[in-house]
């Protein structure tokens, strides 16, 4: 005679959010998930359901299709050769474009030309191909301090305000 006793425990539960397998101990309530990260996905993905079925003045999600503005500028740069022009006096065509005809992008505002500035007083001395030009960079600075200072209100026709 033989007496069988049958005995099933849970050893084992698979993660309710990626599947991976995750160990149960039996004791306490089995996990439902592999790791903290994962009951947070898992409820993320529930909340944002719930969200999404509720109209937006209840904090639902928007039905309107998303618009994006895309701002298309184009800048030309034109190289000219002048003649018999005077070092110093020529009008040195807008820097945008290297010797090579690679482009590159200058600062775009107050706080990007600062930065610049800052690395240009640092490269003055250290950068073998900057520090022998030194003296013609302190006159292009000589010249941006006088425009800096001077009583010359910005771009006016475009300044924004009155109309
Ligand atoms: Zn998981």
């Amino acid at each position: 005679m033989e007496e069988a006793t049958v005995r099933e425990q849970l050893v084992e539960r698979s993660c309710a959010w990626c599947g991976e397998p995750v160990a149960y101990s039996g004791r306490g309530r089995p996990p439902r998930f592999c790791s903290p990260v994962h009951r947070r996905r898992a409820w993320e993905v529930r909340s944002a359901e719930e969200r999404a079925g509720r109209p937006v003045s209840e904090g639902g999600r928007s039905t309107e299709p998303v618009r994006e503005i895309v701002q298309r500028t184009e800048t030309l740069v034109r190289t000219r050769v002048v003649p018999g022009s005077v070092e110093g006096r020529q009008q040195a065509p807008r820097p945008a474009q290297r010797l090579s005809g690679q482009p590159y992008t200058l600062p775009e505002d107050a706080v990007e030309w600062i930065e610049a500035l800052a690395v240009l007083r640092r490269e003055a001395v250290t950068n073998p191909r900057v520090a022998p030009f030194r003296e013609h960079i302190a006159n292009a600075c000589e010249r941006t301090l006088e425009a800096l200072r001077s009583d010359a209100t910005g771009p006016g026709e475009d300044s924004p305000g009155e109309s």
